[in-house]
């Protein structure tokens, strides 16, 4: 097999050990005969996985006794939908929901849930094109918000916060955590809900985490459909229908794998080293740019520029050539951008950092 360093944003690099057990238990799960995919969500064999898994998270993230874990579907986009959906209860309708647009996810939040309350911005980097994260000290916050939506680290934009918001007294804080999830220790109880897609930092496709202090299940409005109803999700342990067991399984096996690792200060360590060995190879000249202030540079998505864009294709073709893949920016912003989340490994980092420094020599 030839060997690469793959720098997607999402879906994403896993951990090869992980790939390696889910490829052996393939077609026979433990000695029971079936493949993980063809169980029962409901019979002892699954649920065995789910409660291993949601405990390996529950422990590697420190997650306080009165909150609940759910394993949904939908995705980071779904979740922008069914937050309002669960939350604006707290409040008379319509409901103002604080946010702060720091770039394309959190302005994608702001959107759907002007669909169902009254949106206040409470801070923007828009104008400055999304390369910082505003001074808290700026932020206009709404006294009876609903709550307070952030999204701590904006994959296309590359921004990430390095302080945790601090919202109104009795508003909880809602944060989109689905690219930095795991790669840096957090204190669970500073927030209202954490969510997730499972795509960037946690295992396939089709999962969707959702953290929740538990007083926060009350505040539905009765229209909130019951497969996203946060309470009923929770009461059912998160099968009030079949949940996505696959991802479930895989995710299990990559937060073993985490915990084998050292857990999640372990990975924030190496993932500090990661990205001050990228961002020092893009800024030792001005071949290469990232635009982003240097507090708020996100080490897990890095957005970077050539200064000669016409060569971008070149660039494109030479890093594939040395099994370099997935470099090209979002769409929506153009450019590189190398995502090196928990399962890029040091080597994939030096190898691009490597080649960044060939290229831009020739
Ligand atoms: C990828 C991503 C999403 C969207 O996730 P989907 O699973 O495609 O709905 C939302 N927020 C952030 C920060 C993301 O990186």
């Amino acid at each position: 097999m030839t060997h690469v360093f793959n720098f997607s944003a999402g879906p994403a690099v896993l951990p090869k050990e992980v790939l390696q057990q889910a490829a052996s238990e393939m077609l026979d799960w433990h000695g029971s005969g079936m493949s993980v995919m063809e169980m029962s969500h409901r019979g002892p064999e699954f649920i065995s996985i789910y409660k291993q898994a949601e405990a390996d998270l529950r422990e590697l993230l420190a997650v306080p006794a009165n909150y609940k874990i759910l394993f949904m579907q939908g995705g980071g986009l779904g979740q922008n939908a069914v937050i309002p959906l669960n939350l604006l209860g707290r409040v008379a309708q319509p409901g103002t929901i604080d946010f702060v647009h720091t770039g394309s996810w959190s302005g994608k939040s702001i959107k759907e849930a002007a669909r169902y309350a009254q949106v206040n911005v409470a801070a923007s980097s828009q104008a400055e094109g999304f390369t910082r994260v505003p001074d808290p000290a700026t932020w206009k916050l709404t006294d009876g918000a609903a709550y307070l939506h952030v999204c701590t680290n904006e994959t296309i934009d590359g921004v990430e916060y390095n302080f945790v918001p601090q919202p109104l007294d009795g508003v909880p804080l809602v944060a989109d955590m689905s690219s930095h999830i795991l790669s840096r220790v957090i204190d669970v109880s500073k927030y209202g809900v954490i969510f997730a897609g499972a795509q960037k930092n946690i295992g396939p496709a089709g999962l969707t985490l959702v953290i929740v202090r538990e007083d926060l299940l009350e505040y539905a409005l009765p229209a909130c459909p019951s497969a996203f109803h946060w309470k009923n999700v929770a009461e059912h342990e998160s099968m009030f229908n079949t949940p996505p067991t696959y991802a479930i399984y895989i995710a299990g096996l990559v937060f073993a794998h985490l915990k084998r690792q050292g857990g999640v200060a372990a990975m924030e360590a190496r993932n500090i080293e990661k990205a001050r060995l990228l961002y020092e190879a893009l800024d030792r000249d001005d071949f290469y740019s990232n635009r982003v202030e240097e507090s708020c540079r996100s080490r897990m998505n890095i957005p970077f520029y050539l200064r000669d864009e016409s060569l971008n294709d070149q660039f494109l073709a030479g890093a594939k050539a040395r099994g370099l893949l997935q470099l090209k920016g979002h769409k929506s912003v153009g450019g590189m951008r190398a995502s090196i989340y928990n399962a890029m490994p040091i080597e994939g980092v030096q190898a691009l950092v490597d080649y960044l420094n060939e290229f831009a020599g020739r």
